[in-house]
């Protein structure tokens, strides 16, 4: 016998679950990509990945996942030797530096470790000590997907403006994009970037740029510029086939136009964000619990500097592996795997465990994948407090 048959439960912070209306949408024999129903569709879609993102700016789109992201974003405004900040809270803040150095930037890394988020100060001491101004650009994740912390955004902007740098302010929104509260513009971000698989409820495979004034004079003067990753034709080509610089990804844009129509013009980017932040509080309410003499901890101390879309777990010298694979074959739910936290924290073992609260996600799934986990502490008699799943159900019904 098992108890996981029936509706299993992908809780793993990306891919994120993809709405049936969203694969409904995408389902379709392909349309002609010369046609103008195609090209009257995309056109829709720009002023609503604007909305997401709350700019004004332009978003180019591309065929990619979120590391294509970070070249593409980097390439379009860097030259050779250029020197890049790059902050670290996490294995992907230094994924992206890590991309930045192999196109030939000169990376100052800064690596606020796994467990806290980006020090304002820190960083407006290195600009300010930048007197000749080789730094171009300082790279971030709004949430580092591995570690859950979560930076403080318009604070890193207030650092830039503090030091009078006039470095490009550089965004990995990846993890955030429709979970946490992002208004680029407000927050005086120059580039953001983020891919389809995340908040934004499809499939892997479209990454998207969205860029300011300042970073668009920076591109024309970037050497690092290439055909392909240029972000200029794909958002003033006038001919079609510009857009993508080649075929469209015409089933995953219609994929992309249905969850818009969620997002946007539905459910509404607050409420969208609201949401993420009620669940999140939920899940963080059942983790102080089963923490109440036990082992298991979340990672990030400060519930402020902590994801509304992914929380990372550890599980003391317990098998945070045993978990999620006893969670899995008993109930249906996948949790994400401890990422990057080996050298560090965890000595070599697997130790640690990331629930994902992202994108396509409700009160039910949420209560029903912590009553999943719970089960699996009291099975697994890992040493948890109690009234973890209470816990949660009261925040969930709380105004
Ligand atoms: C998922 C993620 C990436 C990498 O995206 P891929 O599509 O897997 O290449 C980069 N940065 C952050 C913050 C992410 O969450």
């Amino acid at each position: 016998m098992s108890l996981a048959q029936g509706r299993t439960y992908l809780a793993i912070p990306g891919p994120s679950v993809v709405p049936d209306r969203v694969l409904n949408a995408m389902h379709r024999a392909s349309p002609d990509i010369y046609a103008p129903a195609l090209f009257e569709m995309v056109r829709t879609l720009y002023p609503d990945l604007q909305s997401v993102a709350r700019t004004r700016g332009e978003v180019a789109i591309y065929i990619g996942n979120g590391h294509a992201m970070w070249e593409a974003a980097l390439v379009n405004v860097l030259s050779r030797g250029d020197h890049v900040l790059a902050l670290a809270t996490g294995p992907f803040g230094i994924g992206w530096a890590n991309v930045a150095r192999g196109l030939g930037a000169t990376v100052d890394l800064l690596d606020f470790g796994r467990r806290n988020a980006v020090d304002p100060q820190r960083v407006a001491d290195v600009l300010k000590s930048d007197k000749s101004r080789n730094i171009k650009a300082v790279t971030v994740t709004h949430t580092d997907t591995a570690t859950s912390v979560r930076n403080d955004v318009a604070a890193i902007r207030a650092a830039l403006d503090a030091s009078g740098h006039p470095a490009l302010l550089m965004v990995d929104c990846i993890a955030s994009l429709a979970c946490d509260r992002f208004e680029m513009d407000e927050m005086g971000v120059d580039v953001a970037i983020a891919a389809s698989q995340k908040g934004l409820m499809l499939p892997p495979g479209l990454g998207f740029v969205w860029f300011g004034e300042k970073a668009a004079s920076a591109n024309a003067r970037a050497d690092m510029v290439t055909p392909y990753w240029n972000w200029l034709p794909r958002v003033s080509g006038t001919e079609f086939y510009q857009k993508f610089d080649g075929t469209a990804p015409a089933q995953h844009l219609y994929g992309l136009r249905a969850a818009l129509d969620m997002l946007v013009h539905e459910e509404g980017m607050p409420a969208v964000w609201q949401r993420h932040e009620k669940l999140a509080h939920a899940v963080w309410a059942a983790l102080d619990c089963w923490g109440d003499g036990g082992p298991v901890a979340m990672n990030v101390a400060k519930n402020a500097r902590r994801s509304h879309a992914v929380t990372t777990v550890g599980t003391g010298a317990q098998d945070a592996g045993k978990l999620r694979r006893w969670v899995e074959a008993s109930t249906g739910v996948s949790l994400g795997i401890g990422l990057g936290m080996a050298d560090a924290i965890d000595a070599g073992g697997d130790h640690h465990f990331r629930i994902a609260h992202m994108g396509h996600v409700n009160s039910h799934m949420v209560l029903g994948a912590l009553g999943a986990i719970e089960a699996g502490l009291s099975a697994l008699a890992i040493p948890h407090g109690t009234g973890g799943l209470a816990a949660a159900a009261r925040m969930i019904g709380s105004a």
